[in-house]
């Protein structure tokens, strides 16, 4: 059996190659991330053009999501490294200053957005250098606000900075961001990963770049601040996924918090059938080592079963020594672990009325013991609704973009396996059985439940459920289909693999 998991790999120096991308998608890549807090415009389209050959070369279909890298927070330059001990005091500058020791424990530095500290009250925390210093406010001046350092470490330039407890309500989108975004919609990205994100109206603000730049983009929102786990609901609405980004979220809410928020942000965005990726330190040792430690392997395979659509690999694929064996590592972990995966996940409420179809197709393939669900897709929105349902059943979309098809790369146990034109219901369905029988993907013996919303053309409408048995596989694979649909079929050669 096919692996419904999807698996998500960053694209870095280790893996920019054709070769090296064709092996990663044959191995089992579904969607590939082009971090935009590293890299130029140039080397970006580069890789891009590498993602689409080997999409080419492979005969096999991925995504591309551009994780835009938002407002990180920095300290500015240092004139040398701060030692740091407990009970030194810093004074964040409003004015940029380059950062010196001024006194016996006594430092002073600025930061990158000093606006942030007008935000901030005496006892609130600063966090520095990804959480590895922490200080307490003890007093704020209108030059600066001070300081006590909490425990020791080195500091360096440009470390990141943490307000754990201060809600900041800065803008998510710098000018760069808004650059890297048109990029995107020129380039046709077809998922964008927003970083920081505080509330809706930062995901609000990101969609409206996006129309702006007249493109159309699934906005994905990256968890990873403390106000983002309590606006959550508000986020999710006007989201078109989630990516539960544990590496600066750990450093945002306390360590032993993030499980707790996982299984949290996994379970709402399955509810509402959106997609949600679990990402950072999944296989963090295979940077360097040639296997993964018992832990990772354990974490990837509970976030599997936590609900996740997707887990990802960032420096494992990005820098790290071997990113084909860090993506053949991810597969067979998906692979065990769905050997007992709780299929048929029923207890979520109804969001719409499509939802009761969707499930209604599910209950009866598993009570008909199908092989797999067909389902014609516009919009790509009922294969998602399906796929909330976690069948055992494969869900094959047939959708009539390949930008859609693409959309579906990122959900879990979808295979975007057919491309069909518009048409009349019997034409379409002659079209998939016809395509289905010729690439062995339907077997005539099996049974299969089709879903369409008909007539095409509003999105969201299922309401046509019919089970193909073999008489009737048979009736529509002897019924010539019309030459110039399934010509198309074959020259854009959609995969069955994922
Ligand atoms: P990043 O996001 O890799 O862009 O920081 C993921 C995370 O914070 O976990
Ligand atoms: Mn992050």
């Amino acid at each position: 059996m096919q692996k419904r998991t999807k698996i998500l790999a960053t694209v870095g120096p280790s893996s920019d190659t054709v070769e090296t991308l064709s092996a990663m998608i044959r191995a089992g890549v579904n969607v590939f991330r082009l971090n935009f807090s590293h890299g130029s415009h140039e080397y970006h389209a580069g890789v891009l053009e590498n993602i689409r050959t080997a999409m080419r070369e492979t005969g096999l279909i991925v995504g591309v999501l551009q994780d835009i890298s938002g407002p990180k927070i920095r300290v500015g330059r240092l004139r040398e490294d701060f030692l740091l001990e407990s009970d030194d005091r810093i004074d964040f500058y409003y004015d940029r200053i380059e950062g010196e020791k001024v006194g016996p424990k006594h430092y002073r530095l600025s930061i990158n957005q000093p606006d942030i500290l007008k935000m901030l009250k005496i006892g609130d925390a600063i966090y520095l250098y990804d959480g590895n210093i922490r200080a307490k406010i003890l007093e704020c001046t209108p030059q600066y606000v001070s300081a006590t350092v909490e425990n020791h470490g080195k500091l360096s330039s440009n470390k990141g900075v943490n307000f754990p407890n201060t809600a900041l309500g800065i803008d998510v989108l710098t000018e760069k961001d808004k650059a890297d975004m048109a990029w995107g919609v020129r380039h046709g990205v077809d998922f964008m990963a927003i970083s920081f994100v505080q509330n809706a109206r930062d995901m609000i603000q990101a969609r409206e770049v996006v129309r702006e730049c007249g493109g159309e983009v699934q906005l994905f929102a990256k968890i990873e601040k403390f106000d983002a786990v309590e606006n959550i609901d508000e986020i999710l609405r006007h989201s078109d996924g989630l990516m539960v980004a544990r590496g600066d979220l750990g450093i945002e809410v306390p360590y032993h918090r993030v499980p707790t928020i996982q299984k949290m942000l996994i379970r709402k965005a399955n509810e509402h059938s959106k997609p949600v990726i679990t990402a950072t330190q999944m296989l963090l040792s295979m940077t360097e080592k040639e296997s993964a430690t018992r832990a990772e392997i354990s974490d990837v395979a509970n976030a599997v079963l936590d609900g996740t659509d997707a887990v990802m690999l960032s420096e494992e694929s990005a820098v790290g020594k071997n990113p084909v064996l860090a993506v053949e590592t991810m597969v067979n972990t998906i692979r065990s672990i769905e050997e007992i995966y709780p299929y048929g996940k029923f207890d979520f409420g109804y969001d719409d009325a499509m939802d009761v179809v969707n499930e209604s197709a599910v209950r009866l393939g598993d009570s008909l013991n199908a092989e797999g669900i067909i389902s014609m897709t516009t919009s790509g929105q009922s294969a998602k609704k399906l796929s909330r349902y976690r069948p055992k059943m494969t869900i094959y979309a047939a959708t009539h973009e390949e930008r859609v098809a693409r959309l579906l790369t990122m959900v879990w146990g979808v295979v975007p396996a057919y491309l069909t034109k518009k048409g009349r219901l019997e034409e379409m369905l002659s079209d998939v059985i016809h395509s289905g029988l010729k690439r062995n993907i339907i077997d005539k013996n099996n049974t299969y439940i089709f879903t369409a919303g008909y007539p095409i053309g509003t999105p969201g409408t299922t309401n046509v459920i019919r089970i193909l048995r073999e008489n009737e596989l048979t009736f529509f694979g002897e019924t010539k289909p019309l030459p110039a649909k399934s010509k198309k079929n074959e020259e854009t050669n959609v995969p069955t693999l994922f």
